[in-house]
Parts: C-alpha cells; structure tokens; sequence
C-alpha cells in the first residue's frame, strides 16, 4: 500500500471542502472495497477523507410516504430494519444476498452503490484493463469472460456492477441524494451508474467531490408481489452471475404494474420499460417468459458467458412467478 494522508471532518460540507482541497482524494466510510483495491494496488488515493462519523446513518421516514435510507447506515441495519422488511422486502433480501454477514455489517449504503467491479483483471494490475488504466486494454474480452456482461457492454469493458442491492433499488426506482461543491442534487437510480462506452474508468455519474447522502425510496414497495432472485456459483458469499429483481403489482388477477431489473448481466442493473410493459396481462409463464425475451433481445456474448442468456431468462421466469405466489411465498 503506498503512503496517503487522512482526515476526518464532521460535516458533509467540511467533508466536501477537505476533497476538493486535495487532489486525488477518496472518501472512505466502511472501506471493504477501496482498503482491498489500494493494498492490491489498484487504487492509489493520495488522501483519504474518512466520512464514517457523518451523521448520516439514519433510516427516515419521508413526507410522501417513502423511506430515506441515509448513506451510511449499514447494509446489515438496513436489511433488517422493520419498515425495510416489511414495505420493502425485494430489497432486503437483496441486501441479505451480497457479501458475508461482518461485511454486511461494516459495509455502508453508500458504499454498496460506489463499489467496483469485481472482473479478473481489474484488480490483476499485470494485465491490460481500460477501467484501471484508461487506453490499457481490456484482459477480458479475449481472456477468460465467465462472469462478465452480455447487455450494454463496450469493446472499451465489458465488466458487470457486482451489487446486489443496486439491483432491487433499480426495480424500485429509487433516488440517490449527493451533495458536493456545487451544492446538493437528485438522481434517478437509472441515471447514477454508467454504461462503459468510451470512459468505463468511470463507473457512475457523480461529479467530482461529490457524496452520496442518501438513497430514496418511493412509496410503492411492491410488498405484496415481489423477490430477488441471485443465481451464483455457490450458496454463499458470491457474486451473481446473473440475479433478478421482480415486482408486481396485481389487481383483480390482472396485472397493474411491473418492474423488472437483472443484476450480474451489464456494467449497470439493467431495465428495459418495453419488458416492463405487463399492464393488463395475467401473471403466468406466457407473459413472464415474453418479458424476458425483450429485455435480452440485444444480447451479446462472449466466448465463456453464452450461458448467461438462457440463465437470464429461466431466471426472469422464476423470479416473476415467485412474484406472482406472493412475496412471503
Ligand atoms: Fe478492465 Fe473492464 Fe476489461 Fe475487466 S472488462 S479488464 S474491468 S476494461
């Protein structure tokens, strides 16, 4: 690990103002991503800017009847806090689904959104990886490519986000606050991650200096109707190689609303609405399996990950009818 200086502010804005101050700064809060990727070398902040003491730890009630879910409240307190699991049960079950048990509980919310990729290459700093070292190359896409994208990819990379939680946020729409020197804004959870394109060393689109504060919830939590389905190679402690967040909202045995997001499959967790269009349909495999269809309709698959299509699919089928049963089912 190379040397870094450290310093720990008690307010967001004096935390924005101590990042600014000093180039090539990183906040760090639970640090179970950017510790790894600095010891192995990947990362190389020249000043840490420790936000672990922010008071933005708390899980709120919102006006409009949704949660605010504070950056730095852990993965574990918020997977297990009541009014998650009672309104929000698709996320957590999804948050429950990453990682290990103490990594859940040092891990921030935050965090959980900001985390890197967890292709190969990335962090072998002997191979080529555009995302590392921008005009490198990409190790993956005529080495070994298992685990990685088959939606949205690049020649540029063709990594997929490693979250879990970012899946079930995605299918629920929820809003990320930030704060930084241009003050405070909302984004869409749709507009926060990045397709690689030209540019995949940058994963999301905050702007420089800037802090995720909190993610938003809306009011619909889709309780009644919805799962996370994460399909890995072993029960535990490994990251998806395609999952699936599935939320219905079901009137009179008619569906009124759908929501559809893969995780494990592209660089961000991916919607499709034209998948998401179920309105009207009765819930069963006819309708389950043509939203699969369409929201891998633009599939692209490399040498080792062909398998990932079909996958996805039986996938979309199981969590929709997993849905469908109902969400204790
Ligand atoms: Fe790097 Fe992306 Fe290629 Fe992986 S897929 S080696 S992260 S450029």
């Amino acid at each position: 690990m190379r040397p870094f200086t450290y310093a720990r502010p008690e307010t967001v804005e004096a935390a924005v103002r101590e990042a600014a101050r000093a180039g090539a700064a990183s906040f760090i809060a639970g640090g179970t991503n950017l510790v790894d990727l600095m010891k192995a070398d990947v990362l190389r902040p020249r000043h840490l800017v420790d936000i672990s003491r922010l008071p933005l730890a708390a899980i709120e009630e919102r006006e409009d009847g949704g949660l605010r879910l504070g950056a730095l409240a852990r993965n574990a307190s918020t997977a297990y806090d009541e009014r998650v699991r009672r309104r929000y049960p698709m996320l957590s079950k999804a948050i429950l689904a990453g990682a290990s048990a103490q990594l859940r509980n040092a891990a921030t919310n935050g965090g959980n959104l900001l985390q890197r990729t967890r292709c190969y290459y990335f962090y072998d700093t002997a191979t080529p990886c555009n995302k590392r070292e921008p005009g490198s190359g990409c190790g993956a896409v005529d080495g070994v490519n298992r685990i990685h994208a088959i939606l949205g990819a690049s020649d540029r990379c063709i990594a997929v986000h490693p979250s879990d939680m970012c899946v079930a946020l995605a299918a629920l729409a929820a809003t990320v606050q930030v704060t930084g020197p241009q003050g405070s804004r909302a984004i869409a959870f749709a507009e926060f991650h990045r397709l690689p394109g030209d540019t995949p060393e940058h994963d999301n689109n905050l702007r420089p200096g800037e802090i995720v504060t909190a993610i938003d919830l809306p009011k619909e939590g889709f309780a009644a109707h919805s799962t996370y389905l994460k399909v890995r190679d072993r029960a535990s402690y490994a990251f998806a190689l395609v999952s699936v967040a599935a939320a219905l909202a079901i009137e009179g045995g008619t569906i009124r609303a759908a929501r559809l997001a893969l995780g494990g499959v592209a660089h961000k967790p991916w919607r499709d609405a034209e998948a998401e269009s179920l309105a009207g349909k009765a819930p069963g495999e006819e309708a389950f399996r043509a939203a699969a269809k369409i929201v891998l309709r633009g599939a692209r698959t490399y040498p080792h990950n062909e398998f990932k299509v079909e996958l996805a699919e039986r996938s979309i089928v199981r969590a929709f009818a997993e849905a469908a049963r109902g969400s204790g089912a």
